[in-house]
């Protein structure tokens, strides 16, 4: 039984602001996409995986954050005259909307302020502290369940010690597409879809931390800009395709598509009409097949008892325990 994972990283502004130059459309359309998105979840009853800056569940902040052991000045797009508007710095109902929708949605981390934890820089203190803030803020905001999936910012994979440490179960890892071809990322998706492979299925694998690894098969906002025109003109959209080589593939094996996004990339309305075209195609696969939807949680606690299966099976076949 093929199964589809999607996964969302809701960030608002904290995807940004180590920027000096934000990308404004997005950061413009970042609350109206989020509500967008679950909107859609819901008209085509498919449960995401939100991983959530942990910032967001605060109500308000005094900019300073102390404590919190992030380089000197990583907290200033907080304060003073040019600062990100509360909007993009609290999630202000966003997170209320995830937990009301008629999808059930796992709600999931994405650090506390969008440290890449696998930078050089990330030290095992920083690693801890983001983790730390983010269990506490969800803990606070009253989330009834502890946060079990996690995203790398940047898909920057590192530090597990702290998912660990931190009571996470499951994370998503680079896409085996991310690896280097040297054609790139676009080149490849983009003659992946004039041609006819479709992206990875994934596998999740438990590594020897305990933590689920699920990797993502593709990001569906790779393709933009003039590249994405271009296709457009020649094949249709080109990611839209290849979504749906992907959950047909996952229909016909056993495998798992697993695809993200993020909401601030629902900046247009053909970005729009891209998630339903996808969406969609989804629902008529899922109605003639036995496709499933699972969040990144239900895939790990499967992956886990598998797992544990496997073992007893070692077990009770003469092997000694130890
Ligand atoms: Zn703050
Ligand atoms: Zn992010």
């Amino acid at each position: 039984m093929g199964t589809v994972v999607l996964s969302v990283d809701a960030e608002l502004g904290w995807g940004f602001h180590d920027f000096a130059e934000p990308p404004r459309d997005r950061l413009t359309s970042a609350r109206r996409g989020w509500r967008t998105l679950l909107d859609l979840c819901d008209e085509y009853r498919v449960p995401a995986t939100w991983a959530v800056v942990g910032h967001l569940f605060l109500d308000e902040c005094a900019g300073h954050h102390a404590d919190h052991p992030a380089p000197p000045g990583w907290f200033d797009h907080e304060r003073g005259d040019d600062r990100m508007p509360p909007s993009l710095r609290f999630g202000d109902g966003l997170i209320d909307r995830i937990e009301a929708a008629d999808a059930d949605h796992e709600i999931g981390l994405h650090t506390f302020s969008h440290v890449e934890l696998g930078a050089d820089g990330t030290t095992a203190r920083l690693a801890d502290a983001e983790l730390s803030a983010a269990v506490e803020a969800a803990r606070e905001w009253g989330l009834d369940r502890r946060p079990r999936s996690f995203v790398f910012p940047r898909n920057n994979v590192g530090n597990l010690q702290a998912l660990a440490d931190h009571g996470i179960t499951c994370y998503r890892g680079q896409a085996p597409t991310a690896r280097a071809d040297g054609y790139g990322a676009v080149g490849r998706l983009l003659r992946a879809a004039v041609g006819t492979t479709a992206p990875p299925l994934v596998e999740p694998r438990q590594d020897s931390l305990g933590l689920v690894d699920l990797p993502a098969s593709l990001f569906l906002f790779s393709v933009e800009g003039p590249a994405r025109s271009l296709a457009e003109a020649v094949v249709g959209d080109p990611v839209a395709i290849l979504a749906r080589r992907g959950i047909d593939e996952a229909a016909a094996t056993d495998g798992v598509f697993h695809m993200w996004l993020h909401p601030n990339n629902l900046v247009t309305p053909r970005d729009v009409a891209r998630m339903e075209a996808i969406f969609e195609h989804l629902a008529r696969v899922r109605a003639r097949s036995d496709l499933r939807v699972r969040t990144m949680g239900q895939v790990a606690a499967e992956a886990r008892g598998a797992g544990e299966t496997a073992r007893e099976a070692v077990a009770t076949d003469g092997s000694k325990p130890e």
